[in-house]
């Protein structure tokens, strides 16, 4: 591979400065550093052609004048331009005594940027403006690449043009041809384009139609070579990692199911608990994801899970994110098992030294059966007898490596049960999980009312006050939360504790409960025993209550500033009420005025309740790499062109080509496959990884 550095334009400070900011390191990378957007360079514009959703266009012109409106922060300097027949306004907001500098009016400029409606006529807002010259007024060009660069390299004077200025010229030599990185077979059936044309297309399309050709072979190409990686990582893994085989159904599970359940299960439940009942039974290591919306009732189901293990002679683990819900699932699990005989522990922080020695004792004997608690579950010092099957609530919390270390914990890795309230999108699943089984619960138990949810501004509080009066007077209790985020964690503390006196004051003949991250345990557990136990009427708290907490009285969840919350937290959140046979409410509380993708995350909470629609919706406002669940784990990868949210349909064709190729050919031995093995073990050496999440 051809190091940058040798490049004219770059050279070693350059090529530093692209290796640390953007990973990019050979000629090859660079290639594939596809611009992000594209300006419609074929043509000037006028400005009576302008309407509503254009791309980036250019117009030539001069600068009339020069405002500057308003002060302060809200300080803007407007430039009124003229093609010689209309006008529009031009917009600064930052950079502006840079402007006034350098930029004249009676100039002659050619002006980019994208034209957007305001007050009833279009303006631009910050664009790019260079004095006309014979090469730019002349050399019209089909579209002009732009190019993410970092502050870092702007100031390196590697901006957009630098680096089309260096990939130009590459360009031209590739008209040779560069080594192609799919198979023929592939282009023909997918009648794609091939690698060099793609690439000279991605870089300098002569027109829309050739840049949507090279955009579908690069996308195509990059989500195909992840599901091959990723499937034939798990065949691998089939082939060499030996399972546990739970090979009969016995006393502890049978009694359990026919002696203390005390409701039927869902047929959804029954459905997964035979998936799990077969995957344990191959011998090979099952890795399972259980999907299903909070209430769902994947707790019971992992329950029996763990009785198969222990009628197996192994012990199971539940590890839960935080402390409070690992003492509940103790508490849970304790009630539901009775005085069935299966020994159970709860092994958190806040476990004293001597109750966790004996403990450790007797999970050693093989005393224990099953151990619920937090990440103090996989501390070295914590040694099973013999640990068969892992339950982890809610994965996202944990990391790659925490997880692994379970792994160690036998043997053998024990079989593993991933559950998750917050649904992950079919398409961000595959690419994620693509080797993980997935269940899904798809069913509530029977009797629940679905909560109906109101967004009301501020200004309602009045009324919201006496509907809270009314739902408490008649029996039911309320949660009240607040956003907490780290940067300003002192404010949002002050916050809550202004809600707390707020709330005090306007209900003095009720009790209140207040949770927050900074409590001591103790002190957490005991606000939380008041309200499960109904001694307080009105929890107040941050977002520690988000995750799993059960109060099935709770019947109102109301969400300050839910502005502030992404749409998988207020489902969550949500999904704390809703859990008992009376009618329940969410209310989101948020300012009058909302950016226009707060205002959607609100109509979408009030219109449905259903997680896997909201999901979707989170992957199609927010983005993949922003979607909460991944983004504490990190995707593994970065998609350079493909986007999950769009690319939907060719990632299916994609993992399904994938899966026949691997299917006549798992070790992709074969001469026409054979490019496919090396771009795989070539993407391996340049560290991607995308096995690895599970
Ligand atoms: P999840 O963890 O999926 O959010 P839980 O396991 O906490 O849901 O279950 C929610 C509530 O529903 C619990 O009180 C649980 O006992 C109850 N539950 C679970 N399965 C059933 C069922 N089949 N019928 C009735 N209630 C159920
Ligand atoms: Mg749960």
């Amino acid at each position: 591979m051809q190091d940058i550095k040798y490049l004219p334009g770059v050279g070693p400070k350059r090529a530093t400065l692209f290796a640390a900011e953007l990973g990019i390191r050979s000629v090859e990378d660079l290639l594939r550093h596809f611009p992000y957007k594209y300006v419609d360079r074929s043509r000037f514009y006028y400005l009576h052609e302008i309407h509503g959703n254009m791309p980036y266009i250019q117009v030539k012109g001069q600068i009339l004048r020069f405002d500057k409106i308003g002060e302060g922060k809200n300080l803007r300097l407007s430039a009124i331009f003229t093609d010689g027949k209309d006008t529009i306004e031009l917009v600064w907001f930052k950079g502006i005594k840079f402007i006034l500098e350098k930029y004249k009016p009676g100039i002659t400029y050619v002006v980019f940027g994208k034209p957007a409606p305001f007050n009833g006529k279009f303006n631009i807002v910050h664009p790019e403006i260079e004095a006309a010259t014979q090469q730019n007024i002349e050399g019209l060009s089909g579209l002009q690449p732009f190019y993410n660069t970092t502050e870092k390299m702007k100031s390196g004077f590697l901006n957009s043009r630098a680096i089309q200025k260096i990939i130009q010229p590459l360009l031209h030599n590739l008209k040779n041809g560069v080594p192609e990185t799919l198979p023929a077979f592939l282009l023909e059936r997918f009648a794609l384009s091939n690698l060099t044309e793609s690439l000279l297309n991605v870089h300098f399309p002569k027109d829309a139609h050739a840049l949507n050709k090279a955009r579908q072979r690069l996308k195509f190409e990059e989500l195909f070579y992840i599901q091959l990686s990723i499937l034939r990582q798990s065949k691998w893994r089939e082939q060499n990692f030996k399972g546990f085989i739970f090979g009969k159904i016995d006393h502890y599970f049978n009694t359990f199911y026919k002696e203390y359940l005390p409701f039927e299960l869902t047929e959804a439940q029954k459905r997964v608990i035979r998936e799990i009942r077969t995957d344990v039974g191959t011998g090979k290591q099952m890795n399972r994801l259980l999907q299903g919306d909070v209430g769902s009732g994947k707790t019971l189901v992992a329950l029996l899970a763990m009785l198969i293990a222990i009628d197996n002679g192994f012990q199971a683990a539940l590890m839960a994110p935080t402390e409070i819900l690992a003492n509940q699932h103790f508490e849970t699990i304790r009630n539901f098992l009775g005085d069935l005989g299966v020994n159970v522990a709860l092994l958190t922080g806040s476990t004293r030294t001597k109750a966790r020695q004996e403990l450790h004792e007797k999970l050693q004997s093989g005393e224990l059966h099953i151990l619920i608690g937090t990440h103090a579950l996989i501390e070295d010092t914590v040694q099973f007898a013999n640990l068969g099957f892992v339950v982890i609530d809610e994965q996202h919390r944990f990391g790659v490596e925490q997880r692994s270390k379970l792994w160690k914990k036998n043997a053998h890795p024990p079989h593993i049960l991933v559950m998750t309230a917050t649904p992950i999108p079919r398409t961000l699943a595959m690419t994620l999980y693509g080797d993980l089984s997935v269940s899904v619960i798809d069913e509530l138990p029977p009797g629940r009312k679905p909560i109906e949810t109101f967004h009301y501004y501020q200004s309602k509080r009045q009324s919201l006050n006496q509907f809270m009066a009314k739902q408490i007077n008649a029996g039911r209790q309320i949660y009240i939360v607040y956003p907490l985020i780290q940067e300003s964690e002192k404010m949002d503390l002050l916050d809550l504790e202004n809600g707390y006196n707020y709330i005090r004051e306007t209900f003095p003949m009720y009790k209140v409960s207040k949770v927050h991250g900074k409590l001591k345990a103790a002190e957490k557990d005991y606000q939380m025993q008041q309200f499960a136990t109904g001694q307080t009427q009105i929890m107040v708290a941050t977002t520690v209550i988000e995750v799993g907490v059960n109060v099935p009285n709770a019947s109102v969840m109301i969400i300050e500033n839910a502005e502030r919350f992404g749409l998988s937290q207020l489902h969550q959140l949500r999904g704390r009420v809703g859990r008992g046979a009376e009618q329940s409410y969410c209310i989101l509380l948020t300012g009058y005025k909302l950016a226009a993708d707060t205002r959607k995350r609100m109509d979408i909470m009030v219109r449905t309740n259903d997680g896997f629609e909201i999901s979707e919706a989170d992957l199609q406002l927010r983005g993949p790499g922003d979607l909460e669940g991944t983004q504490q784990s990190g995707l593994p990868f970065e998609l350079k062109i493909a986007n999950l949210a769009q690319d939907g349909k060719m990632l299916e064709i994609a993992r399904r080509t994938a899966m026949e190729i691997l299917e006549s050919d798992p070790t992709l031995d074969k001469p026409e496959n054979r490019i496919l093995k090396n771009q795989l073990s070539k993407l391996k050496t340049n560290n991607i990884n995308w096995g690895i999440i599970s």
